[in-house]
C-alpha cells in the first residue's frame, strides 16, 4: 500500500517535472535550429505534406530531428502526427497497419519505410506497471504536448515541421542539445523505473552526441542498474547493439561500465579488461566498427560479438590445451564456456552464434592450411568474415600480419587469382609438407616499403599465437610474395 502512494506521488511529481501546460512549446525557426532541409529524407517530407494536406498535423519527431541539430546523419525517419493508423493508412499508396497494442503505421517508398505514428499519452498512473515501476501497458492516444512528456530525453523530443521549417520543442531540447547535455524529461529515477532501457540510452547518447549526462539524470543510474535485468533479453540485446553501432562503441562500453550497466547486456566485459591486451583488442574491433558506422557500411553483428567475446574464448581455450585437450576440441570447448556465461545474462541469438563460431573456428585452420584445406575453407560461408577477423588479429599483434595479408589477398581474388596462390604454396622440395614449411626469412618485397603499413610487416617479426600457441606458418605468405600477387597498399578488411 504505501509503496503504491509512495508511486502515486512519485509519478505526480514526475508529471509536474514536465508540466509545460502554462508555458507552452518554443517555436524555432531555421536560424535556431538550423535543420538543412535539403539532408531531410524526401519522403519523410512527403508523409508530412499528405498529413498536412489532409487536414492533420504531422512532424518529423525523435532521433532524427535530433541528429539532424547536431550535424549527424540520421539513421531513419520517423513520423508522429494527431492522425489515427485509421486515418492515416487511405492516405498512402503502399501503407500498412503494424503492432497489436500500439499501433502504428509503416508508409513504404521502394527501400524506405516512414514509421508514422499517433501521438501518444502516457499511462503513468501505477495501474499498468510492475512492482518496480516498469510500463507493462502504454497504449493511449494523446495530445502533442503529452506525446513529447512520454520521450525520454529532452533532445529526442523535437517534432520537425519540413513544410514550414520550425522546430516544435516542449522541454528546450534544441539548448541542451546544442550544449551537449543529455537530460531526461520528468523525474530521472521514475522514468527509468518505467524503463529502465532508457539507461542504456542516456549512455549511448552521452556518446554518440560528445555529450555529458545531466547530474539528475546520471544519479539513479548505479543504483537503478540491476533494473535493467527485468528488461526483455530480446528488447537489451537491440539495445547492446544500437550501443555498439552508435558510432562511439568504445566509448560507450566505458559509459556501461563505470555505470555497472554492463551487467545485464555484457557481464564479461570486466574479464576481458582484466585480460592482457583485452582492452587493446576490444578497442581495435570497435573502431573499426566505428570506421565502417560512419562510412555507412553495415556491422555484422556476429562479427562483433565473435571480437567481444574473443581474448576470453582464446585464453580459456589455451587453458584446456594445457590440461591436455586437443586444440580444435580445446577451442570448441572453450567457445561453449563463454557463450554459456554471456547467455546466463543475454542470450545471443543462435544463427549468431553459429557465425561465431564460425569465425572463431576457423581461425586455427588459416595457420595449418594445405592447398585442400585452402580450398574447402575458401568455400565456408563466413570465410570472409573470419578473414577480416584474421587481419584483426593482426592488427592486435596476435598474429603475423603479412600471414593475414596474404588471406586478405585470397578473399580478395577472383577464381583464377586463388588458384594461383593456393598453387603457389605447394612445397618446392619434395618431402615438405604443404603447409608445415620450415620458417625462414621472408625475402624483401616491394611492398615492403609501402608507407601506410600499421603492423609489423617492415621487422619481419612472426610473432604468433594461435588458440593452441601454435606458431603461425609463414608458408602463404612467402608464397604469394613469391608468386607476385602482392604489391598494393594493404587495404582493411570489411566485416560484412
Ligand atoms: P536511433 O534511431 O538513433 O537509435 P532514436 O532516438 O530515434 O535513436 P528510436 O528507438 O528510433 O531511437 O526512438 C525514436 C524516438 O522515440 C526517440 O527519439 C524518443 O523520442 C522515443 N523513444 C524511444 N525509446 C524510448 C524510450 N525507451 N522511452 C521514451 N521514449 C523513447
Ligand atoms: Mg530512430
Amino acid at each position: 500500500m504505501v509503496t503504491m502512494i509512495r508511486k502515486t506521488i512519485k509519478s505526480f511529481v514526475g508529471r509536474l517535472f514536465t508540466a509545460p501546460v502554462n508555458k507552452g512549446p518554443q517555436r524555432l525557426t531555421r536560424d535556431v535550429h538550423g535543420i538543412d532541409r535539403r539532408l531531410v529524407s524526401r519522403h519523410a517530407i512527403k508523409v508530412c505534406e499528405v498529413l498536412s494536406q489532409h487536414g492533420y498535423d504531422a512532424y518529423i519527431v525523435g532521433g532524427a530531428v535530433r541528429d539532424l541539430i547536431a550535424g549527424l546523419k540520421p539513421t531513419d525517419f520517423d513520423v508522429a502526427t494527431n492522425a489515427t493508423p485509421e486515418q492515416i493508412r487511405p492516405l498512402f499508396r503502399r501503407a500498412r497497419i503494424i503492432g497489436r497494442r500500439f499501433q502504428l503505421v509503416h508508409v513504404v517508398f521502394g527501400r524506405e519505410i516512414i514509421e508514422t505514428s499517433t501521438f501518444r499519452a502516457s499511462s503513468t498512473n501505477g495501474e499498468f506497471t510492475d512492482e518496480h515501476g516498469r510500463i507493462l501497458r502504454d497504449n493511449l492516444f494523446g495530445s502533442q504536448e503529452e506525446d513529447a512528456a512520454r520521450r525520454d530525453f529532452t533532445l529526442n523530443a523535437l517534432y520537425y515541421d519540413p513544410l514550414n521549417e520550425v522546430v516544435i520543442d516542449y522541454h528546450n531540447g534544441v539548448a541542451d542539445l546544442k550544449n551537449r547535455v543529455v537530460r531526461m524529461i520528468g523525474d530521472p529515477d521514475v522514468r527509468y523505473r518505467e524503463d529502465p532501457i532508457r539507461m542504456l540510452r542516456a549512455m549511448r547518447f552521452a556518446a554518440k552526441l560528445d555529450a555529458t549526462i545531466e547530474p539528475a539524470t546520471l544519479a539513479p543510474i548505479s543504483k537503478l542498474a540491476p533494473l535493467v535485468d527485468n528488461v526483455p533479453s530480446s528488447r537489451r540485446f537491440d539495445e547492446l547493439l544500437k550501443l555498439l553501432t552508435c558510432g562511439q562503441a568504445m566509448e560507450c562500453l566505458r559509459g556501461l561500465r563505470e555505470a555497472g550497466l554492463h551487467q545485464s547486456v555484457l557481464p564479461l566485459l570486466d574479464k576481458v579488461f582484466a585480460t592482457e591486451g583485452g582492452e587493446r583488442f576490444l578497442e581495435l574491433a570497435l573502431e573499426r566498427t566505428d570506421v565502417r558506422v560512419r562510412t555507412g557500411k553495415s556491422v555484422s553483428p556476429s562479427f562483433l560479438f565473435a571480437s567481444l567475446l574473443w581474448v576470453l574464448v582464446r585464453d580459456r581455450s589455451q587453458h584446456y590445451v594445457e590440461r591436455g585437450e586437443h586444440p580444435n576440441q580445446a577451442l570448441v570447448i572453450a567457445a561453449d564456456d563463454i557463450i554459456s556465461q554471456q547467455s546466463r545474462a543475454m542470450p545471443i541469438q543462435r544463427r549468431f552464434v553459429a557465425d561465431m563460431r564460425d569465425i572463431w573456428f576457423m581461425q586455427p585452420r588459416f595457420e595449418r592450411a594445405t592447398p585442400r584445406a585452402t580450398w574447402r575453407l575458401v568455400e565456408q560461408p563466413r570465410f570472409r568474415a573470419a578473414v577480416d577477423f584474421l587481419q584483426l588479429r593482426a592488427e592486435a599483434r596476435e598474429v603475423d600480419s603479412v600471414h593475414a595479408q596474404w588471406w586478405m589477398d585470397l578473399a580478395d581474388g577472383d577464381r583464377d587469382t586463388r588458384a594461383e596462390m593456393i598453387d603457389a604454396m605447394q612445397p618446392r622440395k619434395s618431402g615438405t609438407q604443404p603447409g608445415r614449411r620450415r620458417r625462414r626469412r621472408r625475402p624483401r618485397r616491394r611492398s615492403d616499403t609501402d608507407t601506410d603499413t600499421d603492423t609489423d610487416t617492415d621487422t619481419g617479426t612472426q610473432e604468433t599465437s594461435s588458440p593452441q600457441g601454435s606458431t603461425t606458418s609463414s608458408a602463404p605468405a612467402s608464397s604469394a610474395a613469391n608468386s607476385g600477387k602482392r604489391g598494393g597498399p594493404r587495404r582493411k578488411g570489411s566485416n560484412e
